[in-house]
This record gives structure tokens, sequence and C-alpha cells, in this order.
């Protein structure tokens, strides 16, 4: 067969249950298409393509066996950001270029309990640092739409391989909107789960407080295929929460959109930079939900101004904690012939850090210093509890809130922003982070340049199955998700 990498999750399943074709097929298919086209999409950091068949086999086994479990032979593939024994983990960083994990990340194990088949690991901006995925040093993934354009960030890589057909499923980490921006710059749905739904147990940390795992795929129903299998408790994070968790699948058509009371923000669709086009798709969006029942009201997030200078406080604060590990002596990157100690840490630091991630630590080391700490770091955790407040009070009045998910498409490979104008590109799903809500983008259309647009929804603590629910019935009555590149056409 020619295009199984046109099935939904669903039809993979089924289609293996019932022996029209091996996991081994499957795999292989896929793995022909990375080598065909994957040249051009520069996805993969890492294609695993002996384990991957092992493990296809042994998926095989199960199934013949009738003892394979839902998603059993089905293939995937890891942001670079989670830990695999025995495979690389780089997290985009020549710091980790030599780094092999002793374990899996509780993701990467649960989706090998569950019987999926790793393909790869994924390219992304260094330490999850980006919006582009072009601060990879393993250099920039290109948007299957238009090759000469981003993927997004920081999750490009999971975005991109989806999107080029590379791999029916991805893992992406969202800090600030890594999953959700890239899966609107690729027409991709991608769910950020509530803060704890998702272990961070081997995920390499960024910023702790507020990165969070979680599926990029097509379709809704793809996306909780996956979250079924990686949500949960994890005794090895102490932040995640123990709740009882859904059956996202089961729950999919759980959600009436009839009757359901969509927030819009009134400052959300104001904002200085938001594209014409975008805010007329996701307004297009909004318009299909309300025909089919959904109800808009208007809503206040008086606190939008203060998004972006919180998180770009909060995150690096965190992050230049996090990254105090790096230091040349443990294990990653480590200059050559240091003179002293301090020589080692200066040199190994300084030569295996790109520029933004070095960014990101002064800035994060001086909010977090003495004198500064106050001033700076205190007052944006104050802060980011009004935030959270001005999102619970909306959710007195509405069900779920909608957004652009990012203010632009996918910006032009090199169009080399200023750190200012890459920030604000986030304004849309930093607040999501801060205050530890779940939201999801859906592909909504295109501009006039055929580069797609997200429609973002945000719902309250554990909303996961309302969001996905609300996003299925969407997609049931439009085709956008069904929509594909012209490399994802191409044939192996
Ligand atoms: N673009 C944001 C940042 O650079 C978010 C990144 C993320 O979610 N990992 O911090």
């Amino acid at each position: 067969m020619t295009d199984l990498h046109r099935l939904s999750i669903r039809e993979m399943t089924e289609g293996l249950k019932s022996a029209q074709f091996s996991s081994r097929e499957l795999t292989q298919h896929y793995l022909d298409r990375i080598a065909k086209i994957d040249d051009r999409v520069k996805s993969y950091v890492t294609v695993t393509p002996e384990q991957a068949l092992a493990q296809a086999d042994a998926a095989d086994n199960l199934l013949k066996s009738g003892t394979a479990g839902v998603l059993t032979g089905v293939p995937l593939a890891h942001k670079d950001i989670f830990c695999t024994q025995g495979i690389k983990t780089t997290a985009g960083s020549k710091m980790l270029d030599n780094f092999v994990s002793p374990y899996d990340a509780t993701v990467v194990a649960k989706a090998k309990a569950a019987g999926l088949v790793t393909l790869g690991k994924v390219n992304m901006d260094e330490f999850a640092m980006g919006s582009t995925s072009e601060s990879s040093f393993y250099g920039a993934t290109k948007n299957p739409w238009n090759l000469e354009h981003v993927p997004g960030g920081s999750s490009g890589g999971s975005a991109a391989v989806v999107a080029a057909d590379l791999a029916p499923l991805a893992t992406g980490t969202d800090t600030g909107g890594s999953i959700r921006q890239p899966a609107s710059f690729c027409g991709l749905t991608g769910l950020k789960p509530t803060y704890g739904r998702v272990s961070r147990f081997g995920m390499i940390a960024f910023a702790s407080s507020l990165d969070q795992g979680g599926p990029m795929a097509r379709s809704a129903e793809d996306c909780a295929f996956l979250m079924n299998t990686i949500a949960g408790h994890d005794l090895k994070d102490s932040t995640s929460i123990n709740k009882e968790v859904d059956d996202y699948v089961a729950n999919l058509n759980a959600t009436a959109v009839k009757g359901l009371r969509i927030g819009i923000p009134k400052q959300y669709f104001n904002v200085q930079g938001l594209d014409a086009e975008v805010k007329a798709r996701v307004e297009e969006s909004l318009k299909k939900l309300q025909d089919m029942g959904a109800t808009l009201v208007e809503i206040d997030l008086n606190m939008t101004e203060a998004y972006v200078p919180t998180y770009y406080l909060i995150a690096p604060a965190e992050a230049s904690s996090n990254l105090s590990r790096y230091d040349g002596v443990r294990y990653g990157y480590r200059c050559e012939n240091p003179t002293d100690i301090l020589d080692l840490y200066k040199r190994s630091r300084s030569e295996a850090f790109g520029a933004e991630v070095q960014r990101r630590i002064l800035i994060g080391t001086y909010a977090l210093s003495a004198g500064y700490y106050d001033a700076y770091y205190v007052k944006a955790q104050k802060v980011r509890r009004l935030i959270q407040q001005d999102f619970l009070k909306a959710f007195e009045n509405v069900d779920v809130i909608a957004a652009p998910s990012a203010p632009t498409t996918a910006y032009k490979i090199g169009a080399n922003l200023s750190p200012t104008e890459m920030y604000l590109g986030d304004i849309y799903t930093l607040a999501v982070n801060l205050a530890g809500l779940p939201a999801i983008n859906a592909p909504v259309g295109f501009d006039t340049n055929n580069l797609p647009v997200g429609l973002q929804l945000i719902g309250n603590y554990w909303s996961e199955s309302q969001l996905l629910s609300i996003v299925h019935q969407y997609q049931q009555n439009t085709d956008w998700h069904t929509k594909r590149a012209a490399i994802a056409e191409e044939n192996a």
C-alpha cells in the first residue's frame, strides 16, 4: 500500500488489528518516506530504523496473539527533549550533542508500554527557547506547507513531521506556546494539557512551573488517542497530579457544542500586529461554531498587556536555574584543555549554548539576583497570580475562551526578528502556561499564501476532554484538518 500515511489513527489501529497490514509494513512505510522526504524538511535529529523495526516486530507478535493494546504498532516521533534510553537526546543544543540518557522519560516509557513504535527524535529550538525552531544546533526545520517558512517552535520538528506525514503522531512540549503555535503554523491539532496532567519526568527542563508535554497530530481524535497513552499521575514528578484520567477517545462526543458559551476576549482581537487574514479565519471558525449552536460572549481579560513581560521574566528566571546543571563536569559538552575550574565552566557554557539560551540565562540570573529579586521576580509572580484570577473570573461566565494561537502565519526562515518582535508573537499563548490551564489549537483555514491559520480554545483546569470534544465536532463539520501540504502528497 502506498498511502498508509493517509490513514487516521483510528483507521491505522483498525488496519493493524484486522491484519490488513503489519506494524513492520507501516513502520517501513514511514522510514521510506523519511528517507525520501526529510532531507528537504529536516525534521528529524535522529532516526532510529533498527529499533523501530524491532519494536514493530514485537508489536506484530502482540497483534497476532490478540494481546495488543489500542495503539500497539502505531509509529510516532518524540520531540528531542524527552529522554530516551540508549538514543541521543539533544534538546536541540550543542551542549547535549553527545548526551545519551540512562533512562526513558515517563512519556517515552508510557508510549513504549502501549506498543507505539518510535521512529526517532525530532528537532526543536535549543532547550525549547524560541518560536521558529531556527535556534537548533542542528539547523532550521522547514514548514511542509512552504519550505521557505519556519514550522514554528519550539516543537517545530514535531509539527513538521506530522504535516509532512513523516510520522502520524508526535509528542511536543509547551512552556509558552510551543505545542499550539507550531500546530497553528503547520495546520495541525495540538493540545497543551493542564499543568500536572502529563509527567515531566525525563523531559529536559526549561521553566519547570510552566513546562507541559502533550500530543500533536492531524485531528482532535488522533490527539485523544495519544493523550490516553501519555496522561496520568507519576510518582517521579512531584508536580504531576493524582487525579483520574479521562478516556479522551470515548469522550470525543461528550461535550455539546450546542449551548456552549465561548468567551471572546475584547483585548485579544485588537492586538497590534494581529494579521487581518488570521483574524478573518479565526472569526469564520467562530461563526461556524455559532452555526453549530455555540454562543459567543464578549469578555474582558484585563491583564493581556502583562502576559509578555511576566512570562519573559519568570521563564528565563527558571531557565537560568535549570540550566546551571550544564557545567561541563558531569555530562554534556566540555571545552578542550581547560586551565582551571572557572575556565572549564565559562568556556563549556559559552561554547555550547547558543545566543538565545545565553540571553535567557543572563536575563534570568539578573532577575533572580539579590537586590533585583523583589523588584522583578517576586513582582512577576504576583502579576502571574492576577493573570490566573483574570481567567478564573472569565470562566464564571463562559465554558471556553477563543483566541488566535498566533497573531500571524508562519514567518519566513531567516526573517531575523528581534527578540522583542519574536516574544510579542507569543502574546496569545503565554498566559495559558502562567495560569496552568489547558488549551488546544485547531486548524481553521489558510491565508493567501496558503499558510495555515489556527484557532486556540482555552479551557478551565482539567477540561482536556471538553477541548478535544469541541474540536472533534468542529472537525466533523469542516475539512481543514484533512488538508495536506504538497510534500505530504508525495509517495516514497
Ligand atoms: N516561544 C516561547 C519561548 O521562547 C515559548 C517556548 C515554549 O513553549 N517552549 O519561550
